[in-house]
């Protein structure tokens, strides 16, 4: 027997019985669960049972299983494609692995692994679909074990379901293009209207959706999905998101969605980069919107990859007025938005009983003019405020708010880089909020949380904003994670 740990030595396999004669020799409670098991299957059983016990009796008689009720004889493995031994006597079941073996025949015999040709596995029968559990006797308690989970993870509904998709697989290679749109086509069949009006009992319905998948499947449509990639950490990524990737033929990605995340996509996917990082040459808005107007007109399914939360500073609203306009079909799907990720990383209330109840999201960037943005009125009657882009705008945002009548004393705290193992944290005040527009080192996108919610923050990790303004950037990042 082969030592090498990471192979198998009984590789499994699924034999055709429809219809075959399977032998087991025995009388007992071991050639009972023998017939069970092969019960699951279309083959003809042949029990050969001298003696029966009443429980196998009672089964034969139940499942019409050919019963023969003679001693063992060789003869009585005539025509079997696969024999079992278990008939709890040594020497009688190794003269049946002999006679089977002799005829070319497969044998288990029931415990004795060296008169085996084969194991039977642990199973879970979703007829067609079928999975296979072996240990290679390793324990069959392991095996159960493992059975039992999958047995649960496997909704009933998925035999029937893959029946109906056994049925229709010749109309959908017919009708359905190869490719793309036939590999949606079995994943809307398998997650969508056919797998849930299955679900519900309803074998017609089921086949009714299915029919109309295949005909719109069979046009080519397109199909863009605006879709939040979250502040970066490839875990806070939603499983709708995922399985959009996963289903993608063209992957278009802003500059702040980490490579890890662009890389979660189908393996085959195209990947755009259109940039949008500052200083970095990059496609205009007009020209990402032609894109995916062009990219959805050649029926592809496109993922817009945002930072965050797409309709968060995302200029989705542009992109789906030209995907309207188009009439071309589109789904928006939410992302963490940074600031979430920026409070939690900061153990940040955003609203706190008593203190604050409502919750800004803004740029800063409309402070220049010269009237006061309605945000500003609510930061001075206690809102927490979120500034995103705000680090070049910091001493605008602080003198402004001053001006207005905040205190320079509200508490403010600083992430860079929210979500991710490289963050950093900052806190202070609003008075110490201008140093933040010196700071060179701080590379990675910013996230500024002004309020006084800020002061339910749990601080621990975070440095002072002031004084680090004339420390060097060789400063050890904040790496807690
Ligand atoms: N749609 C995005 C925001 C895009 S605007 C969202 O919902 O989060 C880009 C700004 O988002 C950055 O300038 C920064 O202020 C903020 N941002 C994005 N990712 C961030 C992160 N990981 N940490 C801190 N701020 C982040």
């Amino acid at each position: 027997m082969s030592k090498n740990a990471t192979k198998l030595n009984a590789f499994p396999i699924f034999m055709r019985v429809a219809g075959e004669a399977v032998v087991i020799v025995g009388d007992g409670e071991e050639a009972l669960a023998k017939a069970r098991l092969l019960g699951q299957s279309s083959a003809t059983l042949r029990i050969v049972a001298p003696a029966p016990e009443p429980d196998l009796r009672d089964w034969m008689r139940e499942h019409g299983a050919t019963h023969v009720a003679e001693a063992y004889d060789a003869a009585h493995l005539a025509g079997a494609v696969l024999v079992f031994a278990a008939t709890a006597d040594e020497a009688l079941d190794r003269k049946i692995s002999d006679d089977a073996r002799a005829a070319g025949i497969p044998v288990n015999a029931v415990d004795r692994p060296e008169l085996c040709d084969f194991f039977t596995p642990a199973l879970v029968n979703r007829a067609p679909l079928a999975v296979a559990i072996g240990t290679e006797g390793a324990g069959p308690v392991l095996a159960q074990m493992v059975r039992a989970r999958i047995d649960r993870l496997l909704s009933p509904s998925l035999g029937p379901l893959a029946q109906l998709a056994n049925s229709l697989r010749d109309a959908a290679e017919r009708v359905v293009p190869r490719g793309s749109a036939r590999r949606r086509f079995w994943n809307e069949f398998f997650t969508g209207a056919p797998a849930r009006a299955i679900e519900a009992g309803d074998a017609l319905a089921a086949r009714r959706a299915a029919t109309q998948l295949m005909t719109h499947a069979a046009a080519v449509h397109g199909h863009i999905a605006l879709v939040g990639a979250g502040p970066g950490a490839e875990d806070l990524l939603t499983l709708r998101a995922q399985r959009l990737l996963m289903e993608a033929d063209v992957i278009v990605f802003d500059a702040l969605v980490p490579e890890a995340v662009v890389a979660m996509g189908r393996r085959d996917a195209e990947r755009l980069p259109v940039g949008k990082r500052k200083g970095c040459h990059s496609k205009s808005q007009a020209e990402i919107n032609a894109l995916l107007v062009a990219l959805g007109r050649d029926g592809k399914r496109v993922v817009r990859l945002k930072s965050g939360d797409p309709l968060v500073f995302g200029r989705a609203g542009e992109e789906m007025a030209a995907l309207r306009d188009a009439r071309i079909p589109y789904e928006v799907v939410p992302g963490v938005t940074a600031a979430f990720a920026a409070a939690a990383d900061l153990e940040l209330p955003l609203t706190l009983r008593g203190v604050s109840s409502s919750i800004v999201f803004t740029t800063g960037h409309d402070l220049k003019g010269a009237t006061l943005p309605d945000w500003a009125k609510l930061a001075i009657s206690g809102a927490t405020v979120a500034v995103y882009m705000g680090r070049s705008v910091a001493a605008d945002v602080a003198s402004r708010l001053i001006a207005a009548g905040l205190s320079p004393d509200t508490a403010v705290a600083v992430v860079e880089n929210a979500s991710l193992t490289g963050r950093r944290r900052f806190h202070g005040t609003l008075a110490d909020l201008p140093s933040l527009e010196d700071r060179t080192d701080l590379t990675g996108p910013v996230m500024t949380i002004i309020g006084d919610a800020v002061a339910g923050a749990n601080l621990e990790r975070s440095r002072p904003l002031a004084t680090q303004r004339l420390v060097a950037a060789s400063e050890p990042q904040d790496t807690d994670a």
